[in-house]
């Protein structure tokens, strides 16, 4: 058998146990050479670091972070913390040497970004970011219809990431409403998924609009009753520029009454067209316009073993994969560019990439004008996406 890479993780709420079923998911699902060993969890208190690493089956816990991040028994820092946290914890675990897998976003803003990016390039190690969606088999599939020319020229992109998570008004301030601890609001939080997204199925964003609104000004957090202003965007819309020259749209919010999961994607070619619905994670509907008149419909492709991956959960179409598959595609994603000393993708350049989006539809939306994203402050000459 391999010699199992060890994962010490940081956080262990939503994502964190997201990541841990992974971590314990992709030797049975790709087979034993991704052999993982669940060395290490650190939480906020001892407390709940030990509670989450008997339920999340981690061998050690600690309530401090820097203890994982320098323990020898470590190869690989796997960060599931609040946004702020990010860069800090990046740093120190790139500094210690380890191999980092980070959650979406990459860092609070693009400055940030930029020094986990440059401390990346420097240390040599594997880095690798939380844009799970990407690895659902159906987007693979498009892309790859795509890249063959199946849809024809690409004439425009039409993208939505829209939940309703915050749209009760009494919904509670959280870490999430805080500039200082997330970054932008709902941009950070969905947004960086579409961004990501239509980079993978169109190449890099070269120029953006934006308009930004706050709906909800005013929350009460639970801990202390106290009524906070929300420091950051309820809902954010782009019309923007591909570097190919293709229009596109985006429209993100974490207020859209009664989306749970609406990241959409519209992609529309001369020869055909294709639609992709996050809520409906299993199908892809295709439109060709070579079909015989008469016959002429988008047609659902439901996904099955034929299409990247899905064979490895389950022999049989239509059966489906879920939200926690794409991120045990994303760790085997991980461990095979630690295998092979290469890089992930998506990796922390890509990260880098997004937040300059996002940085560049706040600047447009502050200023009411067109902002290229090569001349975002702080960015670096963009990478192309892979
Ligand atoms: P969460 O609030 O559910 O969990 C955060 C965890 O971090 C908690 O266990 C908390 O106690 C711990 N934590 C906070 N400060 C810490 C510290 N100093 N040291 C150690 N642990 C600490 O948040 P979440 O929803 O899991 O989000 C975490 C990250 O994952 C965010 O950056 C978010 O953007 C991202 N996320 C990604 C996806 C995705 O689809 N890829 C989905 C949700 C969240």
């Amino acid at each position: 058998m391999a010699k199992a890479i060890r994962f010490g993780i940081i956080g262990s709420g939503f994502m964190g146990r997201a990541h841990s079923i992974a971590l314990h998911s992709v030797g049975a699902t790709f087979g034993p050479e991704y052999h993982v060993e669940c060395a290490a969890l650190a939480d906020v208190s001892a407390e709940r670091a030990s509670q989450s690493a008997a339920s999340l089956g981690f061998a050690r816990a600690s309530n401090d972070w820097r203890e994982l991040v320098s323990d020898p028994q470590v190869d690989v820092v796997d960060i599931c913390t609040p946004n702020h946290l990010h860069a800090e914890m990046a740093l120190a675990a790139l500094a210690a040497g380890k191999h980092v897998y980070c959650e979406k976003p990459l860092a609070l803003d693009v400055k940030e970004s930029v020094a986990v990016v440059d401390a990346a390039r420097c240390a040599r190690v594997v880095n690798a970011i939380g844009f799970n969606y990407i690895c659902n088999p159906m987007i693979q599939a498009a892309r790859d219809l795509i890249r063959a020319g199946e849809l024809g020229e690409i004439t425009g992109f039409n993208g939505h990431y829209v939940e309703d998570y915050m749209c009760d008004p009494h919904a509670p301030f959280t870490w999430r409403c805080e500039r200082r601890l997330a970054g932008a609001g709902a941009l950070a939080d969905l947004g960086s998924h579409l961004i990501n997204m239509a980079h993978v199925l169109l190449g890099p964003i070269a120029r953006t609009s934006g308009v930004i609104r706050t709906v909800h000004k005013h929350r009460t957090e639970t801990a202390t009753g106290k009524v906070r202003n929300v420091e950051n965007e309820d809902i954010a819309h782009a019309l923007f520029e591909f570097a190919s020259g293709v229009p596109g749209t985006m429209d993100i919010s974490r207020v859209a009454t009664g989306y749970k999961c609406g990241l959409q994607v519209q992609i529309l070619g001369t020869r055909g067209s294709i639609v992709f619905d996050q809520e409906r994670m299993n199908e892809l509907r295709l439109y060709r316009a070579d079909d015989p008149v008469g016959r002429r419909g988008f047609r659902t492709i439901l996904a099955g073993p034929e299409h990247p991956d899905y064979a490895a959960f389950c022999p049989a179409p239509g059966h489906g994969l879920g939200i926690n598959d794409l991120k045990v595609i994303e760790v085997r994603n991980l461990l095979d560019a630690i295998r092979a000393g290469g890089n992930a993708a998506p990796d922390f350049a890509e990260g880098l990439r997004v937040q300059q989006v996002m940085s560049a539809i706040e600047l447009a939306a502050a200023s009411g004008s067109w902002v290229k994203v090569a001349d975002v402050p702080g960015a670096q000459s963009p990478v192309n996406p892979r």
